[in-house]
C-alpha cells in the first residue's frame, strides 16, 4: 500500500517547519511506502515570479535573499560533507534558474525544496528516490500521465518517492506549471495513478474550515466533506485546497485528508464520497472576487444536519438565510450591492473594503451562534454492545448535535484482536469494517494489540474512553486513562465489582483529574438506576434499603415457570439457546452476576461494600460446577421437585418467586447494612411481582422518600445498553 503526502509551501517555509515535515514523513514511512509531493518553500513562487518579471532591479536582492533562505535551511538540516553537497546542488540549480527563460524561472521553486527534502530523507536512511514530475505529468494527458507515474513508482525497494508539485511537462517536452496552488493537483494525480490508499495534504491549518482563519479567527474545522462540497468550497475561495485536485481523487475513490503540519494529531478534514458533516447547518463562508458565498451542502439539503428537509423547505430556508444575511450586513453598516439565492446557498456582492467585515459578521451569525463541541471517542469492545453503540452513533449523530450541541466522533475502536485509530475520525459506517480490514484505511490505522497504549499515546485530552468489553483486567487502565485527561464510560460490570479500594481509587482518579467516570449501564442497562441513587447520595439522602431484581435471565425463567409445566432445567436450556444466559448458564444461577450488581448499587449509595459483606444463597442448593454441561442439566432436572415445591408454597401464600438482591440497614453489619442475594417470595403488592419477561426492577427506600422510588423496565439488550452508554457520554 502506498500513500501520498503533500506538503504545502507553508509547511516547508523554514528549517523548523521542514523538521516537522520530516518527522511526519518518518512516522508514516515506517509503516508503508510513500510518495511525498512538495511545494516550493513559502513565498518562493512569488519571489521567482518577481525575479522573472525583473521587478527588483536586476533582480539581485530578490534572488540573493531567496538563495540565502534555502541555504539557511540546508545549514540547519545537514552537517559536514552532506551540507556541502546539498548547498552545491542548490547553488547550481539557482544558476540554472537565473539562466533559464523568464517563463520557466517559476518552475524551480519546487525543485529546490524537494531536492533538499529527498537528500535529507536519504541521509536519514530511508530508501529515497526523487522523481521528476516534469517527465511524468504530461499536461492535458491524464492516461499517459498515469501510465508514466505508475511505472515510476513501481520499485518496491524504494520507501519514499519525492516529487516536486506544481510542475509538469507539455506533450512536446517543455516544462510547464499546473497553475497557482497546483501542487495539490500534482499530488492528486500521483495518488490516483498509484492507487494510493489516501491523499494527505499537510498544510498550516487544521483542515478545511468554516472560513479562512486569517480573516475569521473563530473559524472551525469541518470534519467531513463530500468530494463535491469540498470542490465547491475550493472554487468559492477556500484556497486551502486547489479545486482541480478533487476530481482525480474522487474518480479513484481516494479520501483526501487535510491535516495540520504544526499539529499532526489534530483530526483535520476527511473528504470522501460520503455526505458532508459540518459543524453547523451551513458548510462555510468564503470570498472570491468580492462575492461572499455562504455555502450549504450539495446533496439537496441545507446540510446533512437538517435531515428530512424537503427541497421546497430547503429553498425556503435559503431564502430565510438570505434575509438574515442581509439584515446582519446592514447592522454592520455594510450595504451589499446584490444578494442572490442559489441552490448552494446565498451569495452577496460587496465592496472590497468591507469584505473582511462581512465575512466576520456572517460567520458570527451562521457559525458561532450554536456552539458545537466535538466529543472524541475511543471504543474498546466490538461485541454486541460495541456494535450497537457504533450503529447508534451513526444513526443519532445529527440528532445529538442538534439537541445537545455535541458532535460525536470516533477516533479509535478495538475488538479483542485488532484496533484501529485514526485521529481524523473514523466514520461509524466504516468503524467495524476498519477492524476487519485494517489495511486500506489510513492514515494511522494500525493493526496491533495494545489499544490502550495507543490511546494513551495519541488521545486528545477530554476524549472519552468507552469500555464495552467484558474484560476482567481492563479496569487497571482506567486510572492511567483518566490521568491522561480522558473521561471513562464503562458498561463493563466486572470493572466496577473489583475490591472496594480499587473501585474507590478509580473514583478518586476521576475527581482528581477533572474527568468523569460513568457506568450507568452496569446495572439495569438503560434504566436510570445509578444516577437516581447517586442523586440521593449527593444530597445526603440516606438509603434505608435497596432491592434489586436485576437478573434478566432469571426474571425471564422465573416468570415463565409454573409447577407442572416445562421444568426449570428445560426453561434454562431454552434461555441458553436463545442467548439469554452467560456462556455457562451456571453463572446465572450462582448469583455472581447479581453480586456484582449489588456491589455497584451499594457503592453508588456510598457503602464500602465488599463481596464478603454479601450473603449469597445460590438458586441451586449444591454447586454443580464439576459437571459437564449435559450432566449439569440432568442434575438440575433431578432438582425439579424442590423447585416445584417452593413455587407451590409461594403460590399458596399469594406470592411469586423472584431472585432478589437487597441491602438494608443493620447496625450489626460491618458497613451498617446487611446485603444478601437469595430467592424470595414476593407479594402481589411488591413491584417485582408483576415483572414481565426480562424486565428489571429496583426499589429504593430512603430517608427523603417515605414511598420508595421504583425504577422498572427493560433491563437488558444491546440497543438499550448502547443508548445508556451514549447518554453517559453526553450527560
Ligand atoms: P499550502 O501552501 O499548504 O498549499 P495554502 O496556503 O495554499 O496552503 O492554503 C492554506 C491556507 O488557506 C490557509 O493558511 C488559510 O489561510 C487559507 N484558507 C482559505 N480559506 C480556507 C478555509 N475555508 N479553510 C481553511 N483554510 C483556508
Ligand atoms: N508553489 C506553487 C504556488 O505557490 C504551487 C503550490 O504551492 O501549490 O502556487
Ligand atoms: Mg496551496
Amino acid at each position: 500500500m502506498i500513500s501520498v503526502y503533500k506538503f504545502g509551501g507553508s509547511s516547508v517555509a523554514d528549517a523548523t517547519a521542514t523538521s516537522r515535515v520530516l518527522d511526519i514523513i518518518g512516522v508514516k514511512a515506517r509503516e508503508g511506502r510513500l510518495i511525498v509531493v512538495g511545494s516550493a518553500i513559502g513565498g518562493c513562487t512569488d519571489a521567482l515570479l518577481a525575479i522573472a518579471e525583473g521587478i527588483a532591479p536586476s533582480s539581485r536582492p530578490e534572488s540573493t535573499a531567496l538563495l540565502e533562505r534555502h541555504l539557511g535551511i540546508i545549514r540547519r538540516l545537514f552537517t559536514g560533507a552532506e551540507r556541502e553537497a546539498a548547498s552545491d546542488e542548490i547553488r547550481s540549480l539557482f544558476d540554472e534558474m537565473l539562466a533559464a527563460p523568464d517563463d520557466e524561472k517559476v518552475t524551480f521553486g519546487e525543485l529546490f525544496s524537494t531536492r533538499i527534502l529527498a537528500r535529507k530523507l536519504a541521509a536519514e536512511g530511508f530508501r529515497t528516490r526523487w522523481i521528476d514530475s516534469r517527465k511524468l505529468i504530461v499536461d492535458g494527458q491524464i492516461e499517459e500521465t498515469y501510465r508514466r507515474i505508475r511505472e515510476a513508482v513501481q520499485d518496491p525497494d524504494i520507501d519514499i518517492f519525492v516529487a516536486p508539485g506544481f510542475i509538469a511537462g507539455t506533450p512536446d517536452g517543455r516544462v510547464t506549471t499546473l497553475g497557482r496552488g497546483g501542487s495539490d493537483y500534482s499530488a492528486a494525480l500521483y495518488a490516483a495513478a498509484a492507487g494510493a490508499d489516501a491523499l494527505c495534504k499537510w498544510t498550516d491549518v487544521p483542515g478545511m474550515m468554516t472560513a479562512d482563519r486569517r480573516k475569521v479567527p473563530a473559524a472551525r474545522t469541518i470534519p467531513f466533506l463530500s468530494y463535491g462540497d469540498a470542490e465547491t468550497l475550493a472554487l468559492r475561495g477556500a484556497k486551502v485546497l486547489y479545486a482541480p485536485a478533487v476530481k482525480p481523487a474522487m474518480e479513484a475513490g481516494i479520501p483526501i485528508h487535510i491535516l495540520n503540519t504544526f499539529c499532526p494529531s489534530e483530526a483535520g478534514t476527511v473528504i470522501s464520497a460520503a455526505p458532508s458533516t459540518g459543524v453547523a447547518e451551513w458548510l462555510g463562508v468564503s470570498a472570491k472576487d468580492h462575492t461572499i458565498y455562504l455555502t450549504c451542502s450539495g446533496d439537496g439539503t441545507l446540510s446533512s444536519h437538517t435531515t428530512g428537509m424537503a427541497s421546497g423547505e430547503n429553498a425556503a430556508a435559503i431564502h430565510y438565510a438570505a434575509a438574515r444575511l442581509e439584515k446582519i450586513l446592514r447592522a454592520e453598516g455594510i450595504a451589499p450591492k446584490q444578494v442572490r439565492c442559489t441552490e448552494r446557498g446565498v451569495e452577496a456582492d460587496v465592496k472590497e473594503s468591507v469584505e473582511n467585515a462581512a465575512l466576520l459578521a456572517i460567520h458570527r451569525e451562521f457559525f458561532e451562534t450554536a456552539p458545537v463541541d466535538t466529543v472524541d471517542l475511543f471504543i474498546a469492545g466490538a461485541g454486541a454492545v460495541g456494535k450497537a453503540l457504533v450503529d447508534l452513533i451513526g444513526r443519532s449523530r445529527e440528532t445529538v448535535e442538534k439537541r445537545t450541541g455535541k458532535a460525536l466522533r470516533i477516533l479509535g475502536i478495538a475488538d479483542s484482536r485488532h484496533y484501529a485509530v485514526r485521529l481524523s475520525g473514523i466514520r461509524p459506517e466504516e468503524a467495524l469494517q476498519a477492524l476487519g480490514e485494517i489495511p486500506g484505511i489510513s492514515p494511522g490505522m494500525t493493526e496491533k494489540t495494545g489499544f490502550v497504549e495507543e490511546v494513551l499515546r495519541v488521545a486528545p485530552k477530554g476524549a472519552v474512553f468507552v469500555d464495552c468489553t467484558d474484560s476482567t483486567d481492563i479496569y487497571h487502565s482506567y486510572t492511567a486513562l483518566m490521568e491522561a485527561g480522558l473521561h471513562v464510560v464503562s458498561s463493563n460490570r466486572r470493572s466496577l465489582a473489583v475490591p472496594f479500594v480499587e473501585y474507590a481509587a478509580m473514583k478518586a482518579a476521576a475527581l482528581q483529574n477533572g474527568v468523569f467516570f460513568r457506568h450507568e449501564t452496569t446495572v439495569g442497562a438503560a434504566l436510570p438506576i445509578l444516577e437516581s441513587i447517586s442523586r440521593g447520595a449527593n444530597t445526603c439522602d440516606e438509603v434505608i434499603s435497596i432491592e434489586a431484581v436485576v437478573s434478566c435471565t432469571l426474571n425471564q425463567i422465573l416468570g415463565e415457570y409454573t409447577p407442572g409445566g416445562p421444568s426449570f432445567a428445560r426453561l434454562l436450556r431454552k434461555a441458553q439457546e436463545s442467548g439469554l444466559t452467560e456462556a455457562d448458564p451456571r453463572q446465572d444461577l450462582d448469583g455472581r452476576d447479581a453480586l456484582r450488581k449489588i456491589l455497584i448499587l451499594g457503592r453508588e449509595a456510598g457503602l464500602p461494600l465488599e463481596e464478603a459483606d454479601v450473603e449469597v444463597t445460590p438458586l441451586i442448593p449444591e454447586p454443580l460446577d464439576h459437571l459437564d454441561l449435559e450432566a449439569f442439566y440432568k442434575a438440575l432436572e433431578g432438582m425439579e421437585p424442590v423447585f416445584a415445591k417452593a413455587f407451590e408454597r409461594a403460590a399458596a401464600k399469594g406470592c411469586r418467586r423472584r431472585f432478589v438482591a437487597s441491602i438494608e440497614r443493620d447496625a450489626s453489619a460491618r458497613t451498617g447494612y446487611r446485603a444478601c442475594i437469595r430467592m424470595a417470595d414476593v407479594e402481589a403488592s411488591h413491584p417485582a411481582y408483576h415483572l414481565r419477561g426480562t424486565e428489571n426492577a429496583i426499589i429504593v427506600q430512603s430517608a427523603f422518600h417515605p414511598y420508595p422510588l421504583v425504577i422498572q423496565g427493560a433491563g437488558e439488550g444491546a440497543r438499550q445498553a448502547a443508548s445508556s452508554i451514549l447518554n453517559d457520554i453526553l450527560r
